[in-house]
């Protein structure tokens, strides 16, 4: 396995892959659901490549950049397992050198949810991978459900921009007891980790809820809300059921939904969704 630092080793790697190009985008601190993208980029590709890049652009000014969970060696060595054939780890000077001014943003899809909270967050998220798609210019490349407003920002970034790759979507992995994995669990203590279960059976609530037939959104936020308000170690900072392509607030569930949150527990900013209908992979 290689590893390369600059964008011209990068693009001297990638010269010498034939076949299809799979691509993993990541922060590092790689865990199960990671890997669980790596294998199926490695199961559907005859190459893989990842990249492991802690993004400063996509951080807010009091945001956790100086404090992200960082482990290159341990990384390193997963992927090796993994059979990944050549892992990009360029630094923040090598994506961002001093001028750099070009910026892309997808504007509506930006603004709800964690746009929100996280203004410049999708800002910061669309140009990095823009620029790790003209980099390592993949036929595809893979993402987490986990992530489902990234996912749509992608898409149509994708999409308006006329991008020659297949987005493919993989469930969220989740720990025993429901959390989804997170390079952020890791900030949580024994109580905070035991407490944030409830994010899980938040979202099964509303779950049995539809599947009893409820089909007002309000009620569904106020039995994820409700579940929530049991765990006095979790704060929610949204309740989401919104259309699942244009992300806009439902008042009525008629076909699908995404069912999505955020909330903190100590210094870990937490978030969860799943799909209704269920699909594979969530809940
Ligand atoms: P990150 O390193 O957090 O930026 O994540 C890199 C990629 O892994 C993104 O596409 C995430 O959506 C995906 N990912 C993170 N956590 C999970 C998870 N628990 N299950 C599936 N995919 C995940």
């Amino acid at each position: 396995m290689e590893v390369v630092k600059t964008i011209a080793a990068m693009r001297q790697a990638r010269q010498r892959m034939s076949g299809r190009v799979g691509f993993v985008p990541t922060m590092g601190y790689l865990h199960e659901g990671h890997i669980s993208l790596v294998r199926q980029a490695r199961a559907e590709n005859d190459t893989v490549v990842v990249s492991i890049f802690v993004n400063p652009t996509q951080f807010g000014p009091s945001e956790d950049l100086s404090t992200y969970p960082r482990d290159m060696s341990r990384d390193t060595n997963l992927l090796a397992r993994e059979g990944v054939e050549t892992v990009f780890v360029p630094s923040a000077e090598e994506m961002y050198p001093f001028g750099f001014q070009t910026w892309v943003e997808v504007s509506e899809l930006s603004r709800p949810l964690e746009g929100a909270g996280r203004p410049g967050h999708f800002r910061g998220v669309a140009t990095v991978v823009a620029k790790l798609f003209n980099i390592v210019q993949p036929h595809r490349a893979y993402f987490g459900q986990k992530d489902a407003q990234q996912v749509r920002v992608i898409q149509q970034m994708v999409s308006d921009l006329d991008m020659d790759i297949q987005i493919v979507v993989c469930a969220t992995v989740r720990e025993r007891d429901g959390l989804a994995m997170s390079s952020r669990n890791s900030y949580l203590n024994e109580q905070e980790r035991k407490a944030a279960a409830v994010l899980y059976r938040a979202l099964g609530a509303a779950l049995s809820a539809w599947e009893r037939g409820e089909r007002n959104a309000q009620h569904l936020r106020s039995a994820i809300a409700e579940t929530l308000a049991k765990e006095p170690l979790v704060q929610p900072e949204y309740i989401s059921i919104s259309n699942p392509a244009t992300l806009q607030e439902l008042e009525q569930v008629s076909d699908c939904a995404l069912l999505s949150l955020a909330a903190r527990a100590g210094k870990a900013r937490l978030i969860d969704n799943l799909l209704l209908p269920p699909r594979d992979g969530n809940l």
